[in-house]
């Protein structure tokens, strides 16, 4: 059922007992929002907790609250509460949650146009930026305060999603909310250092995928292709998307991974093409200019897949190519 933001922050008001959770491999805005709504929550005299199945980068220990945040564990008792809230994804994408809770209720907050509202409770927004930018309304309806500990995280959340007010889905509204949350004590610069800080392999290794960078599709797509050894020796490939989408005539950027023999996963990022269409015809979603999705097929064969629907998706724009200016959500 699909709720209005009033019904949505009405829930949250009935609501005791309360476990937040959002989507696996979380980034700035799964981690940011939840954590954000937790303050809130709190704030509000509710017993409310953060349950994410992954293991969450170093880099957000800036955030308040990083170190409550509780991950589901082989055999441990569920958590009883009245009411689950999904962050930042469809319920699909949550690992193992659900296994771990004893819910009354599940609501869903999101702000991906794929989301097909599959929950028992589901408000998206598509227009705004990020969940924080959701959590930020939120508060608003609620008509409570913000701790400088919600504002944070909520900055947080507002900041990664729109490439720090980069982004097309960068609004008049998203900067409001990041201006509010500056009046109430949050450091801009703590934040984006602490956040940008990368490990020297890192580094080394985004040379080394940036090396490997291949342009197809007339040059108007580029990719960075990983076989599962190269994946497989890699800390982290979450900066390799946003270091070659900057290529010149490029529209579409693309990097594959293979995680296992046939398990290969997509991020992909445009400036002109759909390229939340292509991933939901993988059965991936996300939004118009950044998507992603996970391929169930051999490396060689899920590169060629996605390499073929880039391609088509491309050949369908209409004459005009956009070039030149960058734009992007995640
Ligand atoms: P990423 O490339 O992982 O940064 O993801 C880009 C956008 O697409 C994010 O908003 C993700 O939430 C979304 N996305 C990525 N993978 C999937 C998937 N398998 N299913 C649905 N949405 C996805
Ligand atoms: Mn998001």
């Amino acid at each position: 059922m699909k709720l209005t933001l009033s019904e949505t922050a009405e829930m949250l008001t009935r609501a005791r007992r309360i476990v937040i959770t959002a989507h696996e491999n979380p980034e700035g805005d799964a981690i940011g929002s939840s954590l954000g709504l937790m303050h809130v929550l709190r704030g509000m005299g509710k017993e409310a907790v953060v349950l994410l199945d992954d293991d969450i980068p170093a880099i957000f220990k800036v955030l308040p609250g990083y170190d409550v945040i509780g991950k589901p564990a082989e055999g441990q008792e569920t958590v009883p509460a009245d009411l689950l809230v999904i962050l930042d994804t469809a319920p699909d994408r949550i690992g193992r949650v659900p296994d771990v809770t004893d819910v009354q209720a599940v609501l869903n907050i999101d702000h991906h146009r794929t989301n097909s509202g599959v929950a028992a409770y589901t408000y998206v927004d598509d227009t705004r930026a990020a969940t924080a930018e959701i959590i930020f309304d939120l508060v608003k309806e609620l008509g409570v305060p913000f701790s400088r500990e919600a504002a944070m995280c909520i900055y947080t959340g507002l900041a990664t999603d729109s490439g720090f007010f980069r982004f097309s889905n960068t609004t008049p509204h998203t900067m409001r909310a990041a201006a509010e949350m500056l009046e109430c004590g949050v450091t801009a610069n703590e934040i984006s250092e602490a956040l940008e800080q990368k490990p020297y392999q890192v580094v080394k290794d985004t040379a080394e995928a940036v090396n490997m960078a291949e342009r197809f599709a007339d040059g108007h797509a580029i990719g960075i292709f990983l076989d599962q050894a190269t994946t497989a020796r890699m800390e982290s490939t979450e900066g390799f998307i946003g270091a070659i989408r900057v290529v010149e005539g490029v529209d579409v950027a693309v990097v594959l991974k293979a995680k296992e023999e046939r398990l290969c996963r997509v991020s992909m990022r445009s400036k002109g093409v759909d390229v939340s269409e292509i991933a939901l015809s993988f059965g991936g979603g996300g939004h118009i200019r950044a998507a992603g999705c996970t391929l169930a097929m051999p490396f060689a064969e899920a590169k060629q897949a996605i390499c073929s629907a880039i391609e088509q998706a491309i050949r369908a724009l209409p004459v005009k190519r956009p070039t030149g200016k960058a734009e992007e959500d995640a």
